[in-house]
């Protein structure tokens, strides 16, 4: 297969690359290379790269890889990776102002430290903005959608402002515009006091810690909690915890979570995940749906 020439693209002032590698950018650290890897100067550079680019190519946009498995056979066409150039972050009276590639946590930090309540169930999120509006994050009760004000995407069209209500947020979802890319969110927050705000922080930051994997090579929830059930008791009432396809195992400690031990292959955690779901629909009756986004084509 001709793989497409960085020439294809319109003239970026961004960083260009053929067959990148894209597992180092991912948590599970699995998955195959990107055909081209771009990461747009500013928000006119991405703006020329919608309207400009091949249409042939199809275009996939990654934040911090934290919900995503990368497949072995990589991505085709144009991944972009925002960086430098959407990673501010400003006070704008009650409510923050990021980047789309400012972290949730670093977020949460400017928040904290302008004494803004409201914000810290990012804390211990560890995807960025643009991840968390287009993934509706949500922990301890708090989600993207109850705070969002308006996020500005970037579409082939030009540049769109949105409200909460115009990107239809659901569990985990948000309806973007097609090859639309979250630029930039107004999170909304209100005065609260420091050392509660940070007491707030700390307590998430501890119960994550005792409950989940954090520091694991992993994708954080694997599957959606179905209405009216949690994923990992189900995932636990069928057996499944500890559950090991080579080295992709069902976390012990989280059972919706899957971890790289090591050397597994995205083909290894995916068969994992797919074995659980057909033993969760076996033993309950309910068909798990994914919830980290599976990207990219199989390896041949
Ligand atoms: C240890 C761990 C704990 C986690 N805990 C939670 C949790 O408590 N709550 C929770 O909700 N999630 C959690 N997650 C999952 C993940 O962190 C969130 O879904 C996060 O919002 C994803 O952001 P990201 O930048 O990593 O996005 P990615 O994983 O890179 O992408 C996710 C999706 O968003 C799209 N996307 C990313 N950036 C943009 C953009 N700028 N414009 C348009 N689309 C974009 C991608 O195309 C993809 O479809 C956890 C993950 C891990 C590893």
């Amino acid at each position: 297969m001709q793989h497409p020439a960085p020439t294809a693209l319109p003239p970026l002032r961004g960083r260009v690359q053929q067959e990148a590698p894209l597992a180092p950018l991912t948590w599970f650290r699995t998955g195959g290379p990107a055909e081209l890897l771009v990461r747009p100067a500013d928000v006119d550079d991405l703006l020329l790269l919608l309207r400009d680019r091949p249409r042939g190519l199809p275009l996939t946009v990654i934040g911090a890889a934290s919900n995503l498995l990368l497949r072995d056979g990589g991505v085709r066409g144009i991944v972009v990776k925002l960086a430098r150039g959407f990673s501010d972050i400003a006070v704008d009276g009650e409510g923050i102002v990021a980047g789309a590639a400012a972290l949730d946590a670093t977020v949460a930090e400017h928040a904290a430290a302008a004494g803004l309540a409201g914000l810290e169930f990012l804390c211990g999120i560890p995807g960025a903005i643009g991840g968390a509006v287009a993934m509706n994050a949500g922990a301890y009760g708090a989600e993207v959608k109850d705070v969002l004000d308006w996020a500005e995407v970037a579409t082939p069209q030009g540049l769109l402002r949105l409200s909460a209500e115009e990107l239809g947020f659901t569990y985990r979802h948000a309806s973007l515009p097609q090859d639309g890319v979250v630029v930039r969110a107004r999170l909304r927050a209100q005065p609260g006091e420091a050392t509660a705000i940070a007491a707030r922080m700390n307590a998430i930051r501890a119960a994550r810690e005792e409950s989940q994997p954090v520091r694991a090579r992993t994708g954080g929830s694997t599957f959606k909690n179905p209405d009216g059930h949690k994923a990992w008791a189900l995932i636990d009432a069928a057996g499944c915890r500890g559950l090991r396809h080579g080295d992709a195992q069902v976390s012990e400690k989280h059972c919706n979570f899957l971890l790289n031990l090591g050397t597994a292959s995205a083909a290894d955690l995916e068969g994992l995940g797919e074995a659980v779901r057909a033993r969760v629909a076996a033993q309950s009756g309910v068909t798990l749906e994914w919830e980290i986004r599976r990207i990219g084509e199989q390896a041949a």
